[in-house]
């Protein structure tokens, strides 16, 4: 069977020409409101194509399929098949595919062949007042370490240079399965696979966070000095109210502990604002914390009510959506000043980054303080490959491989760079 990955129809070969799929299946998120929202759409684009015979079967499978299939069904009869999150198997029948993915850890890769997400756990036994997320994918289940180190080594083996360690709470790791959290000696046993030159962690939650995890990030060199920390909040009382298991001083104190310990690391983070005990004095505070804790990069979302949660039930969704809006402009404009200035203290620097594509004469490319998807990008003119190496080189030779730059510009958001 020949898969395509692809993100729009009609599908088209090297040549231009369209190619007529014979199943698309999608993947959709329940998250939140939004990302809700982008999975119809998703599906709605996949009818179309099946309509326009670009697609003879559409597929549907994930959190939005498994939470809402009945409603889904109902609105959606041109989808050939929903199955939940664990239906692999039904899924592959409904295919055609024989094969269980049982006791298989090869996967087909949707991200360029130099980096990969390795998932190290599924589930999450938090239960944040706003999060759907452990009803729909149950309890923490990390999986072995030994599995996923014979995943990585297969995944170094056709070429990937980076990891991206995820999982719906990765700090939690082993716990469940050792008695003890192994996140460190995770990392650093993945470091030491053939292959693997960078491994990065995301979805790192705050509360009991392992502190070991720390010496590994400022001594092994292959770990990224990246971390993404979701912290949510910074106010005590509405961390309580969503039921964070941490409280403002300990956030504050785990920050400085992080930045202490793990010299010039780039912590990345998420807050919601508008949840129901957020009033404009905890705001405020919000806008102090980020404003003394400079993150890096921040990302934010406006509270949105999910059925069946603890916050959906126990509160009011009592701030008006203005209120929320407002809120998240005013965060969103402090943070672009702090990524701002950070990006404008890089100019002149020396970096060591990742070359992901190049198209339209440049170069984009990564260095250890950038995640595919979710940061900026440096962006490096073609010229500069031949000012540097002369004209033996061809841009796609440079793709997946490692290289020197120097930061000559920045935005708020991306950076430009010349090879050295
Ligand atoms: S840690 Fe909290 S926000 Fe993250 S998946 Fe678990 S319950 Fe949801």
């Amino acid at each position: 069977m020949e898969v395509v990955v692809s993100d729009r129809f009609p599908v088209r070969d090297a040549k231009g020409n369209v190619v007529v799929m014979d199943a698309v299946a999608l993947n959709t998120c329940g998250f939140i409101n939004d990302a809700k929202e982008e999975s119809v759409n998703a599906v709605l684009s996949a009818i179309e194509a099946k309509k326009s015979g670009y697609v003879r079967a559409v597929y549907v499978f994930g959190c939005l399929s498994q939470r809402y299939r009945k409603e889904l069904m109902a609105e959606m009869p041109e989808v050939d098949g929903f199955f939940g999150v664990f239906d692999y198997d039904d899924m592959l029948k409904a295919l055609g595919v024989s094969e269980s993915v049982e006791g298989s850890v090869e996967r087909h890769l949707t991200t360029p062949g130099h980096y990969a997400y390795l998932k190290i756990s599924e589930g999450c036994n938090r239960r944040c007042a706003y999060c759907s997320i452990p009803y729909i994918r149950g309890r923490h289940i990390s999986v072995p370490m030994e599995q996923l180190l014979e995943e990585a080594g297969l995944l170094a083996a056709r070429g990937v240079k980076e990891l991206i360690v995820v999982a719906q709470d990765t700090t939690y790791y082993g716990l469940d399965l050792y008695g003890k959290r192994k996140i460190a000696e995770l990392l650093e046993l993945l470091s030491k696979v053939n292959g693997i030159e960078w491994i990065r962690l995301h979805y790192s939650y705050p509360a009991q966070f392992p502190e070991d995890l720390l010496k590994v990030m400022a001594e092994n060199p292959k770990i990224c000095k990246y971390l993404d920390i979701p912290l949510q909040h910074s106010s005590g009382k509405v961390l309580e109210s969503m039921k964070r298991e941490i409280n403002g001083i300990q956030t504050q104190n785990l920050i400085g502990r992080i930045r202490e310990s793990v010299p010039g690391v780039v912590l990345r983070t998420t807050m919601i604002v508008g949840f129901p005990t957020e009033d404009n004095r905890e705001f405020v505070k919000l806008l102090e914390f980020v404003r003394k804790n400079k993150f890096e990069r921040l990302g934010a979302f406006t509270y949105s009510e999910e059925e069946g949660t603890y916050g959906a039930i126990h509160y009011r969704d009592s701030v008006r959506k203005s209120t929320k809006q407002k809120r998240f402009d005013a965060l969103m404009e402090l943070q672009a000043e702090i990524s701002r200035s950070w990006n404008e203290s890089r100019r002149g620097s020396e970096e060591t980054v990742i070359i992901d594509s190049f198209s339209d004469g440049v170069f984009v490319a990564r260095s250890q303080f950038e995640s595919p998807e979710v940061d900026g990008e440096i962006l490096i003119d073609e010229s500069s490959l031949y000012k540097r190496f002369g004209r033996d080189v061809e841009p796609c030779d440079i793709i997946g491989t490692f290289a020197k730059v120097r930061i000559t510009g920045s935005d708020e958001y991306d950076l430009t760079a010349e090879f050295i």
